[in-house]
Order: C-alpha cells, then structure tokens, then sequence
C-alpha cells in the first residue's frame, strides 16, 4: 500500500521558502520509496525553477492551487483551501514552523479534527502495513525534556516543524506530476487584507545569515565589539540565554533550544560554555569557530577550531586586524 505526505510549500513574493524544500528532502530520505509526496502550493504564480527544486528534493507531485486571493497569505482562504485539499486525505501532514506556519496549523488541525505536534525539532517516520506513522519529537516542559508525540489515530497525522533543522538534499529525480486548480473560496471573508508594509529593518533573520557572531556571558562586556565585528564580516550577532536574559540582546537574537536554530557557514562563539540548550540551535553550523578562557568548555567538543583564550584580547585584535584588511 502506498503511503502519502503532504507538505506546505509556503511562498513569499511567488518565491518558495526554504522550509518545504528541507521538509521534501527530510521525509524523502526516511520514507520507502513508493511513498507518495505531495509539494502543496498556494498562489498566482510558480515558476519552473522551484518547480524544479521541489522535484529534484523528492516530490512526487506538485499541486498549485490557483487563486488571485492566495497570492499572499491569510487566515482564512489558505486554511479553507487547504482543508478542501485535505479530503484527499494523506496520511501525514507536514507544515513549516514558520510564523504563517504556526498561524495556519492549528486551525487546519482544528477544522480537520485531527491532532497537531507544534514545533517539532525531530522527525521519525515508521512504515506499518497499513498506515505510515508520524513520531514528532520537540522540546516539553519548559525546553526540560524532549517528547515523542504521536497523534496515531489521526488523519491526517500534522506536525510543524522548525526552520533550519534539515539539510536540502537533492535525490535520484522522481517521476513528478503537476496539478493546477482554482479553489472555491468562501465569499464572505470577515478577513480583509488592505496593505502590506515592509518595516526597514537591517537585521537578517538570524536564521538566514551566513554568518553568525554569538557572544554568551563570558562577553556580556563587550557587544558593541561583537557588533563591529559582525559588521566587518557582514554577520549577524546572537548571543546565548544568559545574555538574553538580562536584556543585553533581544530573544530574537537567541540560539538554541528556547530560542532560532541556525545552519550558518561559519558561527563564531566567543565566552560560550556550550550548554546543551545552547548547541541544539546551532550544531549544524558548516564550520564552528570557538574562543573560549577554559580548555574543557564544552562548546570545543563541536568546535571544527578552538582557541584556548581570552575573548577581551583575542576580539580586540582581531578589529585591528580587519581594520588593516
Ligand atoms: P556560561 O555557561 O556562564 O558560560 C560562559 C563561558 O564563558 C564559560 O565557558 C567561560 O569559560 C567563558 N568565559 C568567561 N570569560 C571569558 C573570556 N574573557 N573569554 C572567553 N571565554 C570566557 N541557553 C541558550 O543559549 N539557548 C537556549 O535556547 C536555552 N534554552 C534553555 C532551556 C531550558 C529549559 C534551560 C533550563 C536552559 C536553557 N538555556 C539556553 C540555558 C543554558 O542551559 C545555559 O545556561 C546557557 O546557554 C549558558 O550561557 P553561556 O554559555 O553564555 O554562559
């Protein structure tokens, strides 16, 4: 019998977001290969290049649905016409923890009866003969415990998933069909979209930076240094709970559990023990570069470079040094 997955490829300008490519890669790399997956679409437009990457990651079917109302997101119509969808009745359901994602979730979940893991930071699939079940792993309790939750009587079988967890991976091309349809949307829309602003705002998500400066409670002095750094080097600048807490940086610019789990080319961690909480939003960094005053911080068991030192010289030096450059 063949097994379906559903996933929401949300959109921003007709442009795919990352999330549902890493979500396809995922569920490709750990399903049986006559598992059918569906790349779900809304908007006005899809172009033939991220049509072309959600093939390449592992779909086997596209379905745009087609609507002028769809081509940003709202409440309403995206839930109505994914719920419309839904009566083809996949056995799991997989949506972006984005924050559109974590808005149309819970209300697609509510209206199909069926339940949500929110916020999931694992995922496990299981073939059984006659369904394909869903083990969602997130943090519970406070972030205290990591839970497997499985919703095992559900159709579909619904989970969010953070941004950034999975790699993109391309697979063997598989046979992948197209289907475009207009949705009939409910006529009265007690939702109305009048304007989107675009707020002028420097800062990349931090999620999406190439380069992450962290600084933790061993810097809690030195930000602004942290802040010329990251300027020099077009990074931007995280910090870890500890300097969170005390307002030195906002949440936003947390790492880890409780915080933005990142995936940057090079993250720069100085004065940072290397807490588990911590590592957890950061351990898929490409390449780890650690400054640390104690030799056994464990944030030098995943650091690819560790510099046994002090962060009050070692960053100083390095602004010079830039500088110079
Ligand atoms: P510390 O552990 O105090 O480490 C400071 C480090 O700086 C030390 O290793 C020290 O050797 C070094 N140092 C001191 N002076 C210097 C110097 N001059 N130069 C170089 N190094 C120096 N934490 C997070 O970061 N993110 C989370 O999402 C998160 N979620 C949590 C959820 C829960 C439920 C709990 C219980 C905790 C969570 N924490 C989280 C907190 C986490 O457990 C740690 O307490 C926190 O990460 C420690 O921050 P730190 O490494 O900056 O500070």
């Amino acid at each position: 019998m063949s097994h379906k997955v559903a996933i929401w490829i949300e959109q921003e300008n007709n442009d795919i977001l990352p999330i549902g490519l890493e979500l396809i890669s995922e569920t490709r790399a750990q399903v049986q290969d006559s598992t059918h997956i569906t790349a779900i679409y809304l908007g006005t437009e899809l172009n033939i290049e991220d049509k072309n990457k959600l093939r390449k990651c592992g779909a086997n079917e596209i379905v745009f649905i087609k609507h002028e109302r769809l081509s940003k997101y709202n409440t309403q119509d995206y839930t109505k016409a994914i719920c419309d969808y839904m009566q083809t009745r996949p056995d799991v359901f997989l949506i972006g923890s984005t924050l559109n994602g974590r808005d149309l979730a819970p209300r697609i979940s509510a209206r199909l009866k069926t339940g949500l893991t929110a916020d999931a930071t694992m995922l496990e699939f299981e073939n059984q003969i006659d369904k394909l079940l869903l083990l969602a792993t997130r943090p519970a309790l406070g972030g205290n415990l990591f839970a497997t939750i499985i919703c095992q009587n559900h159709v579909p079988q619904m989970a969010t998933i953070r941004p950034n967890i999975f790699a993109i991976r391309e697979t063997e091309v598989q046979v992948c069909n197209n289907h475009e349809y207009v949705p009939m949307l409910e006529v009265s829309n007690d939702v109305e979209l009048l304007e989107t602003e675009i707020l002028e705002d420097k800062h990349v998500d931090l999620n999406k930076a190439n380069v992450v400066v962290a600084g933790g409670r061993g810097v809690s002095t030195m930000f602004s240094e942290l802040k010329r750094l990251s300027n020099q080097i077009g990074a931007e600048v995280a910090a870890s709970r500890a300097v969170v807490d005390v307002n030195i940086l906002p949440k936003d610019r947390l790492v880890g559990q409780t915080g933005t789990t990142v995936r940057p080319k090079v993250y720069l961690a100085f004065g940072i023990s290397g807490a588990i909480q911590h590592i957890a939003g950061m351990d898929k960094s490409e390449l780890v570069i650690a400054v640390n005053t104690d030799p056994k911080a464990l944030i030098f068991d995943i650091a690819d470079i560790s510099i046994v030192a002090d962060a009050k010289i070692v960053l100083p030096l390095l602004i010079k040094e830039l500088e110079i450059l």
